[in-house]
């Protein structure tokens, strides 16, 4: 064989967990690298996070244009051109992944490309097509993230797609079937749906976006019939066929088959992760009944010197929270007593309207008296009266005894920044004066946390 490289640490997979680990462990003196096997930027920027965002805000830009009329604002004929569109899109994920590859660059990584497998303990290999060669490491950060689940039944093909090939449709279809009323699945239908295409969504639970409080998942529900979409829940999906031209789904509802078809079927139902083919068993690495890698709070594996992160442990499916585990492990690698905190990770739903939570949810504390829920209605917010988004609500949940704020929840425009501000409060152990006493910039939608505050301590100024 050939000699091996000398690393101190070794990240493997290039995702939001792998180069935020690669620069932070590089920040902290390290000689590091990380192994790319595909693109860089990994799911979140190539096929994940940012392509869909990109796609969301197009069809809100094309429902903003065509739905104006009662503020006056008529636009004769709104039109798509969707090759256009998917060229945005890519010059975004373009800019982002080359911005990665400098940071790497600037922070001294060194970027392998192929794909690694584990020798043994302290060693990988690294294999491309011509070649392979030989790693020794200090330590090792897996970040290898995780596939779209595949159910046989309903097997890939050109018609029958997952969140991939979703995001890189031709053309706008005509209609979409969407198995799986998660994130993913209502994410991509609402954008499909603003773009023009009948969107029906099927989810096996009796309502879409399971992991958000039930109040949150009955809004968006209601939002998405009112834009026209089709939400079928308490369904089985069967088998689905594809022809040249379209795809049919068999799927059961209270015992009776139905069948639908449609341009395109999407298959979203989950994500796995990626652990097979690593070598895992070679270096003593655990992995958990379902495939995830086992890791103590630090991140660290049943093998002292890897750790792992991201979509491959256990825990919400975000690129923030890879990120945030990658930070943790890079820096534990490098000597620093630190173990992670998970008492606020914000998750964010891209749907019409957003929808957010961070710490506690309702579920989880209700019929509890040691809390208290304040809900403040965004309907009593000038600015969301001026944008004409005033369905939606921001909640807080607060502890009786010293009303430190533990969870919130938002639905409404810009759910998804406005949330970071919880999360900072609920992080620092803020209590609802601290928010209620800090001034917010008028008029803005901020200001509902800061009203929000001011009903958990029973003196709401604006209900
Ligand atoms: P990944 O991003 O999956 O990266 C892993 C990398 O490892 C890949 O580049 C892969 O090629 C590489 N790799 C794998 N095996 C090997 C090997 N053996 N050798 C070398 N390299 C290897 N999350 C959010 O927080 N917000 C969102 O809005 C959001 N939207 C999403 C939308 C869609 C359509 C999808 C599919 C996901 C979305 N996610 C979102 C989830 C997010 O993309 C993931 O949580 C995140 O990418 C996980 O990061 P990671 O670093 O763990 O792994």
């Amino acid at each position: 064989g050939d000699f091996p490289i000398e690393l101190d640490t070794v990240v493997i997979g290039a995702g939001p967990g792998g180069y935020v680990a690669a620069i932070r462990a590089a920040q902290m003196g390290q000689k590091v690298a990380v192994i790319e096997k595909g693109n860089v930027g990994g799911v979140c920027l190539n096929v994940g996070c940012i392509p869909s965002k990109a796609l969301i805000h197009a069809g809100e830009v094309l429902e903003a244009a065509t739905h104006s009329e009662f503020m006056g604002i008529q636009i004769e004929k709104a039109t798509v051109d969707f090759a256009k569109t998917q060229e945005w899109k890519a010059s975004v994920v373009n800019k982002l992944t080359s911005g990665v590859r400098y940071l790497l660059k600037k922070n001294g990584v060194e970027i392998i490309e192929g794909e690694a497998i584990f020798v043994d303990d302290n060693h990988l290999r690294v294999m491309t097509e011509e070649s392979g060669q030989s790693y020794s490491f200090e330590h090792a950060i897996i970040a290898t993230g995780s596939t779209p689940v595949e159910i046989p039944s309903l097997a890939y093909g050109t018609r029958i797609i997952d969140s991939t090939g979703a995001l890189n449709l031709p053309e706008v279809p005509k209609s979409l079937v969407i198995v799986g009323g998660g994130v993913i699945g209502c994410e991509l239908g609402t954008a499909y749906a603003h773009l023009g295409s009948e969107v029906t969504i099927l989810e096996g639970a009796d309502r879409i976006l399971p992991p958000f409080d039930a109040d949150l998942s009955k809004l968006v529900t209601k939002e998405m019939e009112k834009q026209g979409m089709k939400i079928e829940t308490s369904v089985m999906a069967k088998s689905a066929t594809e022809t040249e031209t379209e795809a049919t789904l068999v799927y059961e509802k209270d015992g009776v088959e139905h069948t639908l078809t449609a341009d395109y079927i999407l298959v979203a139902v989950g994500r796995k992760p990626n652990t097979k083919e690593l070598g895992l068993e070679m270096a003593s690495v655990e992995v958990d009944e379902r495939g995830f890698i086992q890791v103590d709070e630090c991140g660290r594996t049943t093998n002292e010197s890897i750790f792992a992160i991201g979509d491959i442990v256990a825990g919400p499916q975000l690129a923030h929270k890879a990120s945030y585990e990658g930070k943790v492990a890079a820096e534990v690698i490098s000597g620093k007593d630190v173990t992670v905190d998970y008492r606020a990770i914000p998750a964010v739903a891209f749907t019409s309207p957003e929808v957010a939570t961070t710490g506690v949810t309702l579920s989880e504390i209700e019929g509890d008296d040691r809390f208290v829920v304040s809900t403040f209605p965004l309907a009593s917010n000038g600015r969301a009266l001026s944008l004409n988004a005033t369905d939606g609500f921001i909640r807080f949940i607060s502890t009786k005894e010293n009303k430190i704020l533990v969870g919130c929840q938002i639905a409404g425009p810009s759910a998804s920044d406005l949330i970071a501000e919880a999360t900072l409060a609920i992080e620092a152990g803020m209590n609802v004066e601290d928010i209620a006493l800090t001034i917010h910039p008028h008029p803005s939608l901020s200001e509902t946390l800061m009203d929000t505050a001011e009903l958990a301590q029973g003196m709401p100024i604006h209900i």
